[in-house]
């Protein structure tokens, strides 16, 4: 068996143990819910995820999908990115990481931070409140759209000669 086959099952385990013990019935909706995120890399919107899953579940709704997520997120399952877009974006929790937001494409990409995960948040922070969790949203342009950015720009600098 796949690596990845033995790790999508075991967080198929960890979800189901979790919605049990919440007392939330593992339905099928759910569970395709939560598999469809689990597969996807791009943390997608809860549109977008509705969009994908349409053809497989006639009966789902983005309603459903929207109420669903919530429930996730109440669970500690799934994770909802607050980007500068008006739709709020989810990934499946997983390895401790942070994200780059593409501000032109809206990508979101994760990148690993070892040394602010260890580092100790300052104590005037603890004054505020308690911290369940510390992540980082860098903003910037992907180097996908800094190079059409270029290319634009040349052409723009070739046409005005
Ligand atoms: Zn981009
Ligand atoms: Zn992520």
């Amino acid at each position: 068996m796949r690596m990845e086959t033995i790790h999508i099952q075991r967080q198929i385990q960890h979800f189901e143990q979790r919605c049990k013990g919440a007392g939330l019935k593992v339905t099928h909706q759910r569970l395709e819910v939560y598999r469809e995120l689990l597969g996807a890399r791009d943390h997608p919107s809860a549109e977008t995820l509705y969009k994908r899953l349409e053809r497989r579940l006639p009966t789902l709704s983005l309603d459903t999908v929207y109420r669903t997520l919530a429930t996730f997120e109440k669970l500690g399952l799934v994770h909802r990115l607050e980007t500068a877009a008006s739709q709020a974006r989810y990934e499946v929790l997983h390895t401790r990481h942070h994200h780059f937001l593409c501000d032109v494409c809206g990508q979101v990409f994760d990148f690993f931070w070892p040394s602010f995960d260890t580092a100790e948040l300052p104590s005037n922070v603890g004054e505020i409140g308690t911290v369940d969790h510390a992540s980082v949203v860098v903003h910037g342009t992907c180097t996908a759209c800094a190079q059409a950015q270029q290319e634009y720009d040349a052409r723009q600098a070739e046409s005005l000669q």
